[in-house]
């Protein structure tokens, strides 16, 4: 501690992040994209700063003794940050996880000693499963439990007023005119955007970056790919709550951003820039990019860059990945792609009756096989995501009135879970991976974009005129 070039331990590492400009993306703009490479943090992401902060505070306040435990619901950097806090001051951590969490962050989460309970994914907000709850519930049986409680603690937004905001005005010299940041506890945003707003007499705008689907921007809530950024809301959610890190005063605008321009922004990130970053990275430069066409040479655009790419190598930097979900298509041949009829899907709900499914068998006859059973409540204006698909019903049955049941009472889901294909796989490809699945949900974008039967697929070759 004492001697130069030489930090006490890991956690005086947290912060001070570098600005880059970005060289090849920004082709053709008058405006400058800087971004901060919160990779760069020792725990690899932008969640140091703010689980720190959190804890210091704990500390402080007299929450945190020897022995306490640190307990968080998150969806995986918030947890890293606090393991790697734990270990350095002598905590145990405890972290609830969704279980669509990439495998790579569970195991980075284990090896800094921290205990890992998983919960399911996609619950309403009330139910006692939801990360949230269980986490509250875990922290109050434990004794010595502190829940860190991210999405309200007030130290969340706090880090990033005292210490990402100056970052960023000093780097620039005073010269920043815009921040894109994304939005999940809302922390980054909302400290970074109000320091710099006020430290510039209100001469910053903030930009949100949200995922297309999110509610933070008015989306119908449901699932996107984009982890950690947005706000995912289920149809049951009865009280949407917003977390309290997040201030939506000190946001400006927000630029809707489709998954599949995250995506290939964040593999164009690695290719072009050498800069190795998870998918709420590229949604972030996506909105920079966006915000920077409509601006001149004294503009000067900062996107946060909340984490690395090495915690997805098996989603958005994996070519077979982006094939099974749609979003790299390619030009191989015989892609599921060329299958699929040019039009929407028509679904049903859970609580459609047998008689309107049996009807809607009718109408759609022989150009589609199934009705998926889709969740209830969604907008109309983005197809079903992949993960809300319920189950199937059989049109050919439904139409010989094969399906038993009262006509008026609702549908029964058919049991099993729904298989998934991408418009970017082959139907070799395709066929080889579902072996036993005789209904496949072919997925664009991660979403429903048509479903094909496994006969249909092996029967003929397409006939090309
Ligand atoms: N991206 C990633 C990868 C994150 O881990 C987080 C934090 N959960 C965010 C974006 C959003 O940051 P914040 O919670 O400060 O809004």
């Amino acid at each position: 501690m004492s001697h130069d070039g030489v930090q006490g331990s890991v956690l005086d590492l947290v912060g001070n992040t570098p600005l880059v400009r970005l060289r090849r993306l920004t082709a053709g703009l008058a405006a400058q994209v800087l971004v901060k490479l919160e990779y760069l943090n020792p725990g690899g992401s932008v969640k140091d700063r703010a689980a720190l902060e959190m804890v210091r505070a704990a500390e402080a306040a007299g929450l945190l003794r020897p022995g306490s435990t640190i307990v968080e619901g998150t969806s995986g950097n918030t947890g890293t940050g606090l393991a790697q806090a734990a270990a350095v001051l002598g905590y145990r951590c405890l972290v609830v996880l969704p279980n669509t969490v990439a495998v790579e962050k569970v195991d980075v989460l284990r090896a800094y000693g921290a205990e890992i309970v998983q919960t399911r994914s996609n619950l309403p907000r009330e139910h006692p499963e939801h990360v949230m709850n269980l986490a509250t519930r875990l922290a109050a049986e434990r004794p010595g439990g502190w829940l860190a409680h991210q999405y309200d603690n007030p130290a969340n937004p706090a880090a990033h007023r005292r210490t990402t905001g100056p970052e960023i005005w000093a780097q620039t010299g005073g010269r920043v005119t815009h921040l894109v940041s994304g939005i999940g506890t809302g922390g980054t945003i909302t400290g970074t955007g109000a320091y710099l707003k006020e430290v510039s007499g209100g001469r910053v705008t903030v930009v949100g970056a949200d995922p297309a689907t999110s509610v933070y921007h008015g989306g119908d809530g449901s699932p996107f790919l984009v982890e950690a950024a947005g706000h995912y809301r289920h149809p049951d959610t009865a009280a949407d709550v917003w977390p309290l890190s997040y201030d939506p005063a000190v946001v400006d605008r927000i630029e809707a951003i489709p998954d599949r321009e995250s995506v290939l922004t964040t593999r164009r990130l690695a290719a072009e820039e050498g800069i190795l970053v998870g998918g709420s990275s590229g949604l972030a430069v996506a909105a920079a990019l966006r915000t920077a066409r409509g601006l001149g040479a004294d503009a000067t655009v900062v996107a946060i860059l909340p984490d690395s790419g090495r915690a997805y190598l098996s989603k958005y930097h994996s070519t077979d990945w982006l094939r099974r979900t749609g979003f790299l298509d390619g030009d191989r041949p015989d892609l599921l792609a060329e299958r699929i009829p040019d039009r929407a899907v028509v679904t049903v709900t859970p609580d459609t009756t047998l008689r309107a499914a049996t009807e809607l068998a009718a109408e759609v006859g022989d150009a589609q096989p199934v009705l998926p059973v889709v969740l209830a409540g969604r907008s109309p204006r983005f197809p079903t995501a992949g993960s809300e698909i319920l189950g199937a019903l059989d049109v050919p049955r439904l139409r010989a009135g094969l399906v038993p049941g009262d006509p008026d009472a609702a549908i029964t889901v058919p049991p099993g879970a729904p298989v998934t294909v991408g418009t970017g796989e082959t139907v070799a490809e395709a066929l080889a991976r579902t072996a036993g699945a005789d209904v496949l949900h072919v997925l664009r974008d991660g979403r429903l974009a048509g479903v094909l039967t496994r006969a249909s697929l092996t029967a003929r070759p397409l006939q090309r005129s």
